[in-house]
């Protein structure tokens, strides 16, 4: 199972919205929840740079439906249309241009939704960018970690996952033979 010290599955480090999504793995062995309550929430923005706090209710169901669309999205058809107009909406909150000294137009987020809205922009980011087809969801039993396949043939979120499930397939074999 996962905790806080297990290595990140390729493509958290780049993309907020995955990390966001595998804050909560569930599995054989139940449901392991990094965002437990509001503390939990905006140490974890914090942690990863996201300035404007946001509610735990906010964070959460946004995590649900972005993990809905991310799901979706290496298949082929359209996207599911309620989780799409909820991470559409959220991304909407209000912004505001910016012009930087180095001439460049900055849309920042206003208001107290900012950290939702930021992480929904992420994840349309995310969506249209040559990481969408890849995206997987972890095949070990227990883990349902969402991650960006780096190389073809990766099914599991990390080295540890594979192993955890080799050796689990051992042993059943080996009772099998015992039988
Ligand atoms: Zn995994």
């Amino acid at each position: 199972m996962a905790d806080s010290t297990v290595e990140a599955p390729p493509g958290e480090d780049e993309w907020l919205p995955l990390a966001l999504v595998n804050t909560r793995v569930t599995g054989s062995r139940g449901v392991f929840e990094r965002l437990p309550d509001d503390d939990a929430v905006t140490s974890w923005l914090l942690g990863h740079g996201v300035a404007g706090g946001a509610g735990r209710h906010g964070i959460v169901s946004l995590r649900s439906d972005v993990r809905t669309v991310l799901e979706a999205l290496p298949a082929a058809g359209a996207l599911p249309d309620q989780a799409l107009a909820r991470v559409n909406a959220a991304a909407a909150d209000p912004v505001t241009p910016r012009l930087t000294a180095d001439r460049t137009l900055r849309w920042e987020p206003v208001g107290p939704c900012s950290a939702t809205a930021l992480i929904a922009r992420e994840a349309i980011r995310l969506a249209v960018s040559d990481a969408a087809p890849r995206l997987r969801v972890c095949a070990a039993d227990d883990c349902d970690r969402m991650f960006v396949q780096d190389h073809g043939r990766r099914i599991w979120c990390t080295p540890r996952c594979g192993t955890r499930m080799r050796v689990q397939r051992h042993l059943a074999r080996r009772q099998d033979v015992a039988q």
